[in-house]
């Protein structure tokens, strides 16, 4: 088989026989043994750059070229010292950087290895679900629109299929298949009997054989398309990117400004000041910020995933963070997704149906009393229909009962089990020979059998409204009458009052055809009857919608279903007020400005098609509203690509919706999304945190710096001291705070504007003002000391000390950037935070007392006495800032309060 085959031009028999395999698909051994001999049906992984060009790759950074320049200029002003540990500092910054990244693009592949694909095969004549990786060539595969093809394909019968081949032809409409051999040598656009692996099936049925796995696929042949490797960029780390280089515009001017006004003021010497000016420069420089920011990403992503979540595209993050609406699915998502009939109407009679879940064990009832189905012939054909026109199957597995299907149509396998009827004995009776599958945009499905007295027959079941227009008769039990319109609606109004999902099951004679269509849909129908069915509310989707509205986000179900059967499940979750509801024939009606004045104040979209998703989003982002959009059909993309954050569902979703998603939940629970825009919040706040904390090290650090030339002194600190303050403190505390746990108010305030900038204007305030905290005890501490008589080195010491016990304060007082840090939480809710703080301590015992440390720092034992002063001193910081956030804490709440005043 590794003959390049024009398999495009080769029969449907030649190609099985070639294959040596047959309709009914591969045996298990045969399957294992093949997969022994291919191989696993993976593609080659993608090239990656070389361990090397990652290390390099780190040194690519305008602050550390800065820093580059630092250590050449200090080693021809023969400064060994200074430049052997600016250049060991860039290093040990690379490595770190190099590790961080590393572990984080990990932790992100390992995420995307929890997508992994699923084929439909046939072996041993049946059909199963397996791992798209265990696939061999020779295994028949069914396909079905939303799914991926998981291999090269000889398509062997199709129905209506089109395939989206953009990946591999960049043609962007589908491409119609068929099953008939093509002719002549085509370019792969045309091989239209051919499904190749990767492509997306956006439309209709087919069956094909596997002639192609893993790196002989067409895909796995086009090396450059496999480089699907995660950027760790987003809109954020943009913005930081750019935030850096006008940092570093702003550093070097300074730096000049200073180095010039240190040579003509204050008559400094020229290499005096080149060291000067090399301090400022790596002062202000925040290293560790962007290795901190990737790294509290990485960590924000690996927390969702734990929560059920999984981001596909990075920037979901943060967009997540600023979400002010969740346009959710109903079924599955808001609910269970276990359905239960519990009632049947038929035009004579009313049935309840008792039991629960999957479970065949219950009764149908009349009056409270048993039916059988011998006495109720309108029943014995309803329930028979609801089981042939079906394609779930129920069983049970250590006597849990579970559906492998549609959970609606497993309902109906169960009512038939409990109504007296055996699946394998009807089927028998009455072999199918056709089907139309069910869609949301035509709401029915239909199957066309045949009995062995030579009888067809049409079975069909769907939304209510849609077979009350396309019956025109009922079924009683003195035979057809025709349709009374009024009482069925009645009907379907009491059932779906009580939030019941509501189907109606339908029946035709028909001529001798094996193939159904859609015209046959259209008339001579007769109405059988009407079911209702439960699907109880996820009691975790009720309190996350109320987290909703607390957290400032709006929440609307957008449902298929029946208006009444919407809202009255709406009422049970808390979303909408139980009456207004809007739907897709009324959406229809409007005008944009129409909907967009109605937009915000209706929360239940009821009997909408996928086309009705896309609209919503695009009035509700023209209103200024994030959105994010659950789905999981074919016909869900477009609005999950428009949405903000489009989130797929991880279970009953098509791998098309999973590709064009932002986010795909494991769990298809509405819960998973809630938990993960707090994670997203979180994320955000740590971010920002981290900015507060590490840019007042540089502010105070700079400024100290140029104080020292102002005033004519000596500096503080030197640039390699400089250098070991800034590598420590990131390494240690600033990492910490990437591992701070949500704030406790995180889900009780407004969604973030996404256009507020990075550097609010309170974050320019908090930096600033701290900075000048640092600065005045830094320095105050190295005049005293000097003023005292105490060495050059002595001094020094005690100030890189001085500015190191303040970071240690001052990240307590970072932990919460609103809330007061005046509580125990401040000390026992990050773990991280207290290790870091003890690591730290140990390297600046070293840093003063260790003669190695002592040689490179020019560092000098300290007295228990400066030490107090050093302890006491940095205490100001932390009362200082908490005084700040009192004010700043009461400052709005004036602000809100008149704010809802006006
Ligand atoms: P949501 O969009 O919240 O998931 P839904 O699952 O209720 O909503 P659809 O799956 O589009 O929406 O179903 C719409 C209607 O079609 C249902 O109310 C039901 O009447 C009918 N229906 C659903 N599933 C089937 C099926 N397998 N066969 C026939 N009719 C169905």
């Amino acid at each position: 088989m590794k003959t390049p085959h024009n398999w495009y031009n080769l029969s449907q028999a030649a190609t099985l026989e070639s294959l040596k395999t047959q309709d009914t698909g591969l045996s298990s051994d045969e399957a294992n043994q093949r997969l022994a001999t291919y191989g696993p049906n993976l593609l080659p992984a993608p090239h990656r750059k070389s361990a090397l060009a990652r290390f390099a790759q780190q040194f690519h950074n305008l602050l550390i070229y800065i820093l580059l320049l630092a250590g050449v200029i200090t080693a021809i002003l023969e400064h060994w010292i200074d430049s052997g540990v600016i250049i060991a500092v860039v290093l040990i910054n690379a490595i770190i950087g190099y590790i961080q990244e590393g572990k984080a693009e990990k932790a992100l592949e390992a995420i995307t290895h929890m997508l992994s694909l699923e084929a439909n095969v046939i072996r041993n004549g049946k059909q199963l679900s397996i791992p798209a990786e265990n696939v061999v060539p020779g295994d028949i595969v069914t396909l079905q629109s939303g799914d991926k093809v998981p291999a090269d394909l000889r398509l062997l019968r199709t129905r209506d299929l089109r395939i989206d081949e953009a990946i591999l032809t960049g043609e962007s409409l589908p491409a119609d298949k068929s099953e008939d051999t093509c002719e002549s040598d085509v370019p792969l656009g045309d091989r239209h009997c051919m499904a190749f692996s990767g492509t997306l099936v956006t439309y209709g049925t087919a069956t094909g054989v596997v002639v192609e796995t893993a790196a002989n696929t067409e895909i796995g042949q086009i090396s450059e398309m496999l480089s699907d490797v995660r950027i760790l960029e987003t809109p954020l780390l943009r913005r930081i990117g750019e935030f850096a280089r006008w940092l570093t515009m702003a550093i070097l001017i300074i730096t000049s400004m200073t180095f010039i006004f240190g040579i003509s003021v204050q008559n400094f010497s020229m290499t005096d000041m080149f060291i000067a000016a090399v301090g400022l420069a790596v002062a202000a420089i925040p290293e560790g910020l962007p290795a901190i920011i990737t790294i509290t990403l990485a960590i924000g992503v690996q927390a969702m995933a734990k929560r059920k979540a999984i981001i596909r595209r990075l920037p979901a993050v943060e967009t997540l963070g600023s979400v002010t609406t969740i346009c959710s699915d109903k079924t599955g998502t808001l609910t269970c997704n276990e359905m239960t009939v519990k009632s049947i109407s038929t035009s004579d009679n009313q049935y309840d149906v008792s039991g629960v879940g999957y479970a065949p064990h219950g009764k149908v009832t009349e009056a409270n009393n048993q039916v059988e189905l011998s006495d109720a012939p309108v029943l014995n054909q309803l329930t028979q229909a609801a089981l042939l026109c079906n394609d779930a199957v129920v069983h049970s597995t250590t006597g849990i009962w579970q559906v492998n299907g549609d959970p609606t149509e497993g309902a109906l396998v169960t009512l038939a089990i409990k109504a007296g009827l055996q699946h394998d004995q009807q089927a028998a009776q009455h072999p199918r020979l056709d089907a139309i599958p069910f869609e949301s945009e035509h709401r029915f499905m239909a199957t066309l059998h045949h009995d062995h007295q030579g009888r067809h027959f049409m079975f069909l079941k769907g939304a209510p409204e849609r077979l009350l227009e396309m019956c025109d008769l009922q079924r009683t039990v003195g035979g057809d009458t025709p349709i009374d319109k009024t009482y069925w609606e009645s009907q379907m109004h009491n059932m779906a009052v009580q939030g019941q999902r509501v189907l109606a099951i339908a029946c035709k004679e028909m001529p001798n055809s094996l193939e159904l269509t859609f015209s046959d849909t259209e008339k001579d129908l007769v109405l059988l009857g009407i079911v209702g069915m439960i699907d109880p509310p996820r009691t975790e989707a009720i309190d996350a919608v109320k987290a909703c509205h607390s957290a400032g986000i709006n929440v609307k179900m957008i449902t298929g279903d029946h208006a009444t059967t919407a809202s009255a499940i709406g009422k049970a979750l808390g979303i909408g007020d139980g009456q207004t509801v809007l739907t897709g024939n009324e959406i229809d009606s409007m005008t944009n400005e129409q909907l967009k004045a109605c937009i915000d104040d209706i929360d239940i979209y009821a009997r909408t098609s996928p086309q009705h998703k896309l609209r919503l989003v695009e009035i509700l982002q023209s209103k200024g509203h994030i959105v994010s959009m659950t789905g999981d059909g074919v016909n869900d993309a477009p609005a999950l690509k428009r949405a903000d954050v489009g989130v797929a569902m991880g279970m009953k979703g098509t791998s098309v919706a999973k590709e064009t998603s932002e986010m795909v939940l494991v769990d298809d629970n509405f819960a998973s999304i809630v938990n993960a825009v707090e994670e997203g919040r979180t994320v955000y706040d740590n971010i920002k945190k981290a900015i507060i904390f590490i840019l007042p090290t540089n502010g105070g650090e700079a400024l100290t710096i140029i104080a020292a030339i102002a005033l004519g002194r000596l500096l503080p600190i030197t640039p390699v001291q400089i250098l070991w303050v800034n590598m420590i403190t990131a390494v240690t505390l600033a990492l910490a705070l990437a591992f701070e746990p949500a704030e406790r108010g995180v889900m009780q305030r407004p969604p973030r504007d996404p256009s507020e900038p990075l550097l609010t204007g309170f974050l320019i305030w908090r930096v600033i003002f701290v900075s000048l905290i640092l600065v005045s005890g830094t320095f105050g501490l190295f005049i005293l000391e000097r003023d005292a008589g105490a060495s050059i080195e002595y001094a020094r010491t005690v100030a890189v000390n001085m500015l190191v016990v303040f970071e240690i304060y001052y990240l307590f007082n970072s932990r919460f950037i609103y809330e007061h840090s005046l509580r125990i939480e401040t000390f026992t809710g990050n773990r991280f935070a207290i290790y870091a703080v003890l690591i730290l301590i140990c390297f600046q015992v070293l840093f003063t007392y260790a003669p190695p440390l002592q040689v490179l720092f020019s560092t000098a034992p300290l007295t228990i006495a400066s030490w107090g002063n050093i302890l006491v001193t940095g205490v100001s910081v932390f009362v200082l800032v908490e005084i700040e956030k009192f004010f700043f804490r009461n400052r709005q709440l004036r602000n809100n309060k008149h704010n809802i005043k006006t």
